[in-house]
């Protein structure tokens, strides 16, 4: 029996003939990359703006000295063209410094959903496999990861001369051990999320600012594995669970968050600003300036 290891992307048409269940968020997401210096270097930026994008934000990551990479995201069924009418009007300035961008990127992202990434004969990797950061929609590390677990089990089971489903399975397990209980938590973090209202979301980051969240923040924020900093700061302020409109006795996730401990903390926490109604604000969040408008 060959082997065919599918990592064709979100489209993938090894996943769909063999039925692999997919999520039911999409983003549809737009980004360009601008050749221009970054307004503060180091420094990732969000937008979140529930009329403009809902369901998703809009950011802007610094590449280099003279490099940027800004996108928009929304779950909502909106056309391309007020995408990226949302793109170019969110980051006005910095399209105006470079009136055409050297490069646009745009394409679905399917968030994570639990489901099987192997038959016989088949592993599925990366966007094929839906493995896809149900938080940021990020698929480039959580694809790599399921991409080694892939190679290396091809070569075992090469080496046993087995491609069978029993052969190809601990593929699967090894990427669920590395990433899985982190997904299932940003899974339930995110079904949070996307009750909120803006002024709740709010409410949530201005509390974010208290000196003793905020070393939290800075001393367990980690990109890839951020759940673990979510249990920390509801176990330090149980409160938040109010304010995000969660019962204490029916917490939805935060009180249940499992995942191992950050690894690469590399945030830094800053000073408590009062957000004002209907003006655009902005607070520094482990590294991240995030803008509520
Ligand atoms: C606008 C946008 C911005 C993003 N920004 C980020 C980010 O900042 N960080 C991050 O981590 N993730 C980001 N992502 C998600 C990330 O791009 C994907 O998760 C990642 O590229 C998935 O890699 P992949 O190799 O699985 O799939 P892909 O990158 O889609 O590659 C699949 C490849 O398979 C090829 N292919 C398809 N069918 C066939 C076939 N039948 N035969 C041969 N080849 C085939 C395709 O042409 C393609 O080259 C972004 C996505 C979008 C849309």
């Amino acid at each position: 029996m060959p082997l065919l290891i599918s990592a064709d992307g979100v489209h993938s048409t090894v996943a769909r003939v063999l039925g692999r269940r997919s999520s039911r968020e999409v983003v549809r997401a737009l980004g360009a990359e601008l050749r221009m210096a970054p307004a503060m270097p180091g420094m990732v930026e969000l937008v979140v703006d529930r009329e403009l994008l809902p369901g998703w934000f809009a950011w802007s990551i610094p590449l280099g000295p003279d490099r940027v990479r800004v996108g928009v995201g929304t779950t909502a069924d909106i056309p391309p063209a007020r995408l990226l009418a949302a793109l170019r009007g969110l980051f006005a300035a910095q399209f105006a410094a470079e009136p055409e961008p050297g490069s646009y990127s745009a394409g679905l992202i399917q968030l994570w959903a639990p489901g099987n990434v192997i038959n016989d004969g088949v592993m599925l990797v990366g966007d094929a496999a839906g493995q896809v950061k149900p938080s940021t929609g990020g698929g480039i590390h959580s694809g790599l990861v399921g991409a080694h677990h892939a190679a290396r089990q091809a070569v075992h089971a090469h080496a046993r001369g087995a491609f069978d489903r029993g052969a190809l399975r601990d593929y699967e397990r090894r990427w669920h051990v590395e990433l899985g209980s982190e997904f299932r938590n940003l899974n339930s973090l995110r079904s949070i999320y996307v009750r909120l209202g803006q002024r709740r979301f709010k409410a949530l980051v201005g509390a974010f600012g208290h000196p003793a969240l905020g070393r939290i923040i800075a001393e367990q924020g980690d990109i890839d594995f951020p759940s673990h900093m979510f249990g920390s700061l509801v176990r330090a302020a149980p409160s938040l669970l109010a304010l995000a409109g969660g019962r204490a006795g029916a917490a939805p996730a935060p009180a249940r968050l499992r995942g191992r401990p950050a690894t690469r903390p590399d945030g830094r926490g800053g000073p408590r600003r009062r957000p004002a109604r209907g003006r655009r604000f902005h607070r520094r969040l482990a590294g991240c300036r995030a803008i509520f408008v």
